[in-house]
């Protein structure tokens, strides 16, 4: 198989190379594309990675019919139309941490640059002057650094300022105790216990409806006086009003942006004036490095979407990454659940479902987000085109066909590692169980009421009928005649004489007219084929 790569926006070549050296890759390198080219190239590729320049808008995804990932080579996806490439099954992936230096030690440049005037004196000294009395500065050591948002960025700033001498303390409530003691860092309760102690606030925060504007009047004038605040996250998390304010009526000492509400920064804009304010144009991440870093990062996640399905670094796929891995057989497990659910229900009748119930052991309960959509894809597998149906969308795509999704932890599956998806509709419900223990294939468990054991590969046959001598022997002649070959039979029962259950595990396909011959067989009740989607 030979995937087509389309690189843009002058990634860096380190990242390039790496997708270059993949024999089943071809890769075309272009500058930044005009839309109406883009649009007409896209059709022909598997994967585009670039930077913000290229706009990767709904029309441009919609176009895209053989397109699988989008890779950004840095962090802010606000170019790609993130709700669109979704609803399509498009992974879109960035590299969140590659350019954490890169802001960490732009932060302490700019700071420090603005505490001793730099780049005044540095105009000064070009302009033939030596202005050395005018320029006495203020030190970091012993000074209250705040800092707003304890995640990569924040982090590195903290271990940064414990070398300038400064006392660190940060408000983040979304992280646990052990991050703040690892980082040497005092916890404050509150955002206003923050305020009310720091000299130089800082925040690194991503922009959400809660962080939008959390800097404003009312908290820059809780500062101690004569403070600094910096803000290198995302425009408008200091409210730049309030900051102009507070800067004119010289509350604060200074400030530092490198991020604004509107990108670029208007010409004439009043902030380009305001005293003791240094201005970057949006270069947190502007490092020769920084660049080398998350375009390699984003080219392996993109290659290994591509070669493996990984999909744990794409940022709209159904979980977060931690534990993808070792989840695998589980969610194996929890897709073929429901395609056997949905074939016998749909078998019996039983076409519309309405809700899906993942029942899953503790051990797995990490795992519910990934169990559910695996899931739901196994329920609409078979059911809706399958080339734009995965992990991604899975969730979504059932939902919008208003099936109630739920997911829930139990202890009474019995084994370890274990998972019940039940469907229902109607009046009719069907609850298929199974198991993915450690260090052993994933099995089927039960089908209702019925204990089996079975690995769910190629192709499952699902038959009951009544327990009477002679129907395995019958069925697996009407198989053999038909070049069936079959990997495992399990038959179960409740109770001898009574109804029973055969699941067949059987490699390559079977035509239906072996589903109406076996049908034909005295004794037997139903047959369901179900053909598993290949992972
Ligand atoms: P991160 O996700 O690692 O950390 C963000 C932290 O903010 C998390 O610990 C989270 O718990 C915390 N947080 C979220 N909401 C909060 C709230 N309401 N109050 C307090 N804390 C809250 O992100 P990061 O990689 O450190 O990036 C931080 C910011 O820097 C982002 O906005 C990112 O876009 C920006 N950034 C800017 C540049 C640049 O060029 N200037 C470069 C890279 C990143």
């Amino acid at each position: 198989m030979t995937y087509r790569v389309l690189v843009t926006d002058d990634v860096d070549p380190e990242g390039v190379a790496l997708l270059v050296a993949e024999p089943q890759f071809i890769v075309d390198e272009v500058p930044t594309l005009p839309k109406d080219e883009l649009l007409r190239r896209i059709v022909d590729y598997d994967a585009i990675v670039g930077r913000s320049a290229t706009r990767i808008s709904a029309d441009v995804l919609q176009r895209a019919t053989k397109l699988r990932v989008v890779g950004r080579a840095g962090v802010g996806v606000d170019n790609i139309a993130l709700d669109v490439a979704t609803s399509l099954g498009v992974a879109i992936i960035n590299a969140p941490a590659g350019n954490t230096v890169a802001v960490a030690e732009l932060f302490f440049g700019a700071v420090i640059g603005l505490l001793r005037q730099l780049p005044q004196a540095a105009q000064t000294m070009t302009a033939g002057r030596w202005d050395r009395a005018l320029y006495l500065g203020r030190e970091l050591k012993g000074k209250t650094l705040g800092i707003v948002g304890l995640g990569r960025i924040g982090g590195e700033v903290a271990t940064r300022a414990h070398a300038f001498g400064m006392q660190v303390v940060a408000y983040d409530p979304y992280i646990a105790d052990a991050r703040f003691t690892a980082l040497r860092v005092r916890r404050a309760p509150s955002l206003d216990a923050l305020i009310a102690e720091t000299n130089v606030l800082t925040v690194h925060v991503p922009l959400t409806d809660e962080t939008r504007g959390m800097i404003g009047k009312r908290e820059l004038a809780r500062l101690p006086s004569r403070s600094v605040a910096v803000n290198m996250a995302r425009g408008g998390i200091i409210d730049e009003t309030a900051l102009l304010f507070a800067l004119e009526s010289d509350q604060l000492r200074g400030a530092v942006l490198d991020v604004f509400t509107v990108e670029p920064l208007a010409e004439d804009h009043p902030m380009r004036l305001a005293p003791n304010l240094l201005l970057t144009p949006h270069l947190g991440a502007s490092t020769v490095e920084a660049q080398r870093n998350v375009a390699r990062d984003v080219c392996i996640a993109v290659r290994d979407a591509l070669l493996h399905n990984d999909l744990s670094r794409s940022i709209n796929v159904a979980a977060g990454s931690e534990g993808w891995a070792e989840l695998q057989p589980a969610m194996l497990v929890a897709r073929r659940a429901a395609a056997v659910a949905r074939a016998v229900l749909a078998d019996q009748g039983m076409r519309t479902v309405r809700r899906l119930a993942l029942r899953v052991s503790p051990e797995l309960a990490h795992g519910s987000g990934p169990l559910l959509a695996a899931a739901a894809a196994g329920l609409l597998e078979g059911v809706i085109e399958t080339d734009r149906l995965n992990l991604i969308n899975a969730r979504s795509l059932a939902e919008a066909r208003g099936i109630e999704l739920t997911v829930g932890e139990s202890s009474e599956l019995g084994t370890r590692r274990s998972l019940e998806v039940e469907l229902s509709g109607g009046m009719q419900q069907l609850a298929v169980a199974g198991s993915a223990p450690e260090g052993s294939v994933a099995r089927l468990t039960r089908i209702g009421s019925f204990h089996v054991d079975v690995n769910p590969k190629q192709t499952l046959l699902i038959l009951t009928n009544k327990d009477v001598p002679g129907v395995i022997g019958r069925v697996g002649t009407v198989l053999g005649e038909r070049g069936v070959n079959i990997a495992e039979y399990h038959q179960a029962r409740l109770a001898q004489g009574g109804d029973a259950l055969a699941a067949i595990s059987v490699d390559g396909t079977v035509e239906e007219a072996t589903r109406r011959a076996l049908l034909e067989l005295p004794d037997v009740v139903s047959a369901s084929i179900v053909h598993f989607r290949a992972d």
